[in-house]
């Protein structure tokens, strides 16, 4: 299968520095594995202080000629790198698949949506208006103008290998940022092969840079730059609060995506159908490998045992294999760290039987909000239930978290919905529904899941500063 990749020119295994693929300068390289077999899929340059310095340069430099382009132009440019991203889909989700191990469909599904990114700030690009604002006195003019921040660095995750880059880079670069991204070292095959896209659809050398590698190195050049004016990061909570610590001594603008700990709230007036289907589908995607994966099934006493019965049932039917295969519908894990231990179990609970980082899908009834399974992001195909008796413990128990990133809920009524949905301390709300993300709303989270918004008009301003202009003496 990578054998297709190469074929298609899509194997990249260096980093991208200035519009060159260039090797670690030590020579170093680190592998990359498929999860599902352990095979080694390239050996892939392995680089570190030196090469994110010369990164950051490359992008600052370009960052004078880029900004200066009419939107048009770098709308244009983009447009292009959304259809070479389409035309090569079946690639990029094969290589997709192999690196981080989602099945097939679910991979095609991320070149969509990844690509949509890249199609909507297009657009967004021709839209960065400014404002004019009444003066207080007759002879002054008063100027807002929205102006690019500047270099970006883009640290990204495993879990979606080419969305997570595409809903930073596609805005820093619409409104003029030039980029140095930084992805997982799980899934950097994707990473560069949509850069080879990138270079291929006319966006310029030196506005899209890619080094991996060494991680606190890499992350420790970028935050101590003073020419990075932004950091933007997807991942871990831990992660993510080292990073806005060390960006506290340059003041960098920060935006982070971390941890969710989803609560899915089943009320007694909910379709059941619709709450198993959109409950399933909300915690098993990517094998439950998403940050906004319903960590926690909140099920009313009502209609408890009848909704347990049947979400194990639909837990049954999912297929647990190489993404590969057609009827996969849970993946591995990324890897066997990965791998969980879990107690009071309505099914599964183990390893499963095909070895290596897969996982059975597991329901684990009863939970309460004193056991760590409640406490913690699991990212992985568990499912707890925990049961509550009214409203206000449901909502209770739902904020009872440091997180708040997503969260679902469903009912019929109308009144609840809207009742509690603005007693939701979360960024993202599902109501009667799994899936919501789209590139045309706005994704972020409270609390410790995070700052800034990505997607949607909202996700331009995290790349834009604002400037006020004072025109006096008229
Ligand atoms: P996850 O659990 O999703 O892998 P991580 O936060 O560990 O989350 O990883 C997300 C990204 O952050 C990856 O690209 C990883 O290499 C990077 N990363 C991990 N540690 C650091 C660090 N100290 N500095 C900068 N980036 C880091």
């Amino acid at each position: 299968a990578v054998d297709k990749i190469r074929a298609a020119g899509l194997l990249r295994t260096r980093g991208l520095i200035g519009g060159q693929w260039v090797d670690a300068y030590d020579g170093k390289t680190t592998e990359v594995q498929n999860p599902a077999t352990g095979e080694v899929l390239a050996n892939v340059a392995c680089m570190g202080n030196r090469e994110t310095a010369d990164a950051i340069t490359s992008a600052n430099t370009t960052f004078y000629t880029w900004s200066k382009l009419t939107a048009s132009e770098r709308s244009k440019a983009l447009r292009k790198w959304h259809d070479l991203l389409m035309s090569h889909k079946e690639e990029l989700a094969l290589l997709m698949t192999l690196e981080q191990g989602k099945p097939m469909k679910e991979a095609l599904g991320e070149v969509n949506y990844g690509a949509s990114f890249i199609e909507f700030f297009a657009e967004e690009a021709k839209r960065v208006y400014g404002d004019i604002i009444p003066p207080t006195l007759a002879d002054r003019r008063l100027l807002v103008l929205k102006q690019p921040i500047g270099v970006v660095g883009a640290i990204t995750p495993w879990n979606f290998p080419l969305a997570m880059i595409t809903r930073k880079v596609g805005p820093a670069l619409a409104c003029g940022c030039t980029v140095v991204v930084k992805p997982s070292e799980f899934t950097p095959l994707t990473a560069l092969a949509a850069a080879d896209l990138a270079l291929q659809a006319g966006i310029p050398a030196g506005a899209l840079n890619v080094v991996m590698g060494n991680a606190p190195e890499i992350g420790g050049e970028l935050m101590q730059s003073t020419q990075v004016r932004k950091i933007t990061f997807t991942g871990s909570t831990a992660v993510g609060k080292k990073l806005m610590a060390g960006s506290a001594n340059t003041v960098k603008k920060v935006s982070l995506e971390l941890g969710g700990n989803a609560p899915c709230i089943v009320f007694d007036d909910a379709d059941i159908d619709v709450a198993v289907k959109g409950s399933l589908a909300a915690k098993f995607r990517n094998s439950g490998q998403t940050c906004v994966c319903a960590n926690r099934i909140l099920v009313q006493e009502g209609i408890y045992e009848k909704f347990a019965s049947a979400f194990v049932k639909a837990v049954q039917s999912l297929q647990v294999g190489n993404g590969l295969e057609e009827s996969t519908s849970q993946g591995p894990l990324i890897n066997e760290a990965a791998v969980e231990k879990g107690a009071n179990i309505m099914l599964g609970g183990k390893r499963h039987s095909l070895g290596m980082s897969f996982y059975e899908p597991t329901v684990v009834g009863n939970v309460s909000n004193d056991m760590l399974l409640f406490r913690e992001e699991v990212f992985g195909p568990v499912a707890p239930l925990i049961p509550f008796k009214t409203e206000e413990e449901a909502i209770h128990l739902a904020n009872d978290t440091n997180a708040g990133l997503a969260a679902y809920m469903f009912t019929k009524s109308i009144a609840r919905s809207w009742r509690v949905s603005e007693a939701l301390e979360y960024g993202l709300v599902g109501v009667n529904e799994g899936l919501i993300s789209t590139e045309v709303a706005p994704f972020g989270g409270v609390k410790q899941s995070g700052l800034g918004r990505e997607g949607s008009k909202y996700g331009m301003d995290d790349y834009l500063e604002i400037k006020y202009v004072c025109m006096g003496n008229l």
